[in-house]
């Protein structure tokens, strides 16, 4: 009875995901891979929301979901689990409650604050996580993520959004970090006032998740600063290194 139950889980399994198993890139192995990933999201703004689509659909195991903001009716341009009648609502648990419709098989955990230096080492299962993907638009929380990750040894991915143009870099333990790649104190830019393009976050979030998915599946990355501009259809790449100076390399080295 349990052997066939099992039976029919792994058929339904493998009917669900099949189009990406056929994958030359990904297959039987990726998903197996993706299956046994843990992965935290910080934001769940537009690229948030479009990040843990993407994953949740893809068969991911377990996210974390951390944000503090309610729904805005500015928000619905562009982030996708959101609708009218969400407006007001808690992001994390609207987010949830909308993945687990699209994806029940996978965990989802939900934390209702903003990721701070005095919580962020209160959240334990923040440490169990394979990767951490960075989606706010705050670089003050990005220093922090860049730290605990750093002392943690657990790679991450930074990513941005404004206008029509947007970054991402993959940031592993070994390798430079983002204070090696922003020493100075970084102005933050809003999409209140500088406008956001829907195209844009929905490009920049589906690299991150090609550069998850990459590191998921292949345990190799490249160190580089990855800029898109999504109007002019144009992406540039630019090799990083570790900055000698940056104490928190040298400090966990
Ligand atoms: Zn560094």
């Amino acid at each position: 009875m349990i052997q066939q139950k099992q039976n029919n889980c792994n058929k339904e399994l493998l009917e669900r995901y099949s189009r990406q198993i056929a994958s030359s890139v990904f297959n039987l192995n990726g998903q197996e891979a993706l299956s046994n990933t843990k992965i935290a999201i910080v934001g769940q703004g537009a690229l948030g929301t479009s990040t843990s689509e993407l994953l949740v659909r893809a068969g991911i195991k377990k996210l974390i979901l951390i944000d503090n903001d309610k729904i805005e009716l500015s928000n619905l341009q562009r982030q996708c689990l959101f609708e009218e009648k969400d407006i007001n609502k808690n992001k994390v648990i609207t987010a949830k409650h909308k993945l687990n419709k699209i994806n029940s098989n996978v965990k989802i955990k939900t934390y209702n604050l903003k990721l701070s230096q005095d919580n962020i080492n209160h959240i334990n299962e923040l440490k169990n996580v394979d990767l951490i993907l960075d989606c706010t638009d705050n670089f003050e929380i990005r220093f922090i993520i860049n730290n605990f990750c750093k002392i943690n040894k657990i790679p991450w991915i930074f990513s941005s959004a404004i206008n029509i143009e947007g970054m991402i870099i993959f940031i592993h333990p070994e390798g430079p970090c983002l204070k090696c790649i922003f020493p100075d104190k970084v102005q933050n830019q809003f999409c209140s006032s500088e406008g956001i393009l829907n195209t844009t976050t929905r490009i920049i979030s589906s690299l991150q998740i090609n550069l998850a998915l990459n590191y998921i599946l292949t345990k190799t990355y490249k160190t580089e600063l990855i800029k898109v501009n999504s109007w002019n259809m144009k992406i540039d790449k630019y090799k990083v290194n570790k900055n000698k100076k940056c104490k928190l390399c040298q400090n966990n080295s």
